[in-house]
């Protein structure tokens, strides 16, 4: 369990606070999505959470551990990220991979090491660019690196900023259906932002809603009502229910 207790954080001493007094507490073997307006304080959350940013009050523990207190090192250990934003080396596929797995193994590589990486290339369907520099690849293609760069380094817990960002939906589709896996079957933590609420609807288990740096609302699905998702986005959308499936409408009302 990652839980986090009155998070308060500001870029500036002296400015607005970003979070203001955030509570979570995400389970491992589930999957945990966050939605927000832009700017409402995801990526910062996520900073506080990875240690990229120091917390300005409250505490954010993993597994009881108090995170703040750990190394750089200890903490790749445990969690994982996929920025928005990804920045490689001047490296090929495989060898960009492998580096995810540098706080495994410290100086040099192993057979193990080379294993797991031409695993997760196959997994993610990513053999074909294994000798390619990570830096010619398309979008999607790097996203998909990044993915699997976070996968070598086997964590306890995933985020994931925005990952469907740059994917075509067999792409996204693929990424989700491997966050799941990797939660339902090796019962690793899963944090996500979203901003498509139909992917999110789908692909959650719960779902955390912040607004201006506040947890609004936190819960599983019935959440997705119309005043809420009003509410926390500040624009209208429509819900309905189409064979038994839910489909969220943004900013389409005269339709259907
Ligand atoms: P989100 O990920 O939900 O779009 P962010 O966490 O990126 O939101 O931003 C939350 C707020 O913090 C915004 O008002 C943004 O302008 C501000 N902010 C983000 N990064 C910085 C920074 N490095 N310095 C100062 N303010 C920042």
């Amino acid at each position: 369990m990652l839980r986090i207790k009155d998070l308060r954080f500001r870029y500036r001493a002296g400015g607005d606070f970003v979070l203001n007094g955030i509570s979570m507490e995400l389970k491992c073997g589930e999957v945990n999505i966050l939605l927000g307006k832009n700017g409402s304080g995801k990526t910062t959350l996520f900073k506080n959470i990875l240690g990229l940013c120091r917390p300005s009050a409250g505490s954010i523990e993993f597994e009881g551990r108090d995170l703040l207190s750990l190394s750089r090192r200890e903490r790749a250990g445990l969690i994982a990220y996929v920025p928005q934003e990804i920045r490689f080396g001047d490296l090929s596929v495989f060898d960009t991979v492998l580096t995810g797995r540098v706080s495994r193994f410290g100086f040099r590589a192993g057979p193990s090491d080379y294993e797991a990486v031409e695993r997760i290339l196959s997994d993610m369907k990513l053999e074909a660019f294994s000798g390619r520099n990570v830096n010619e690849l398309s979008g999607g293609e790097r996203q998909k690196t990044a993915v699997a760069r976070a996968l070598a380094q086997e964590p306890r817990f995933l985020i994931f900023d925005e990952p469907a960002g740059n994917l075509d939906i067999a792409n996204s589709a693929l990424i989700t259906d491997e966050a799941r896996r990797l939660a339902s079957e090796k019962g690793i933590g899963v944090l996500c932002s979203l901003h498509d609420l139909n992917m999110a609807y789908i692909f959650g288990d719960r779902f955390f809603f912040i607004k201006d740096g506040e947890l609004k609302y936190s819960g599983g699905r019935e959440l997705f009502a119309e005043k809420t998702i009003k509410d926390v986005f500040e624009t209208d959308v429509r819900i309905i229910n189409h064979m038994g499936e839910t489909i969220i409408l943004g900013g389409r009302k005269n339709e259907l």
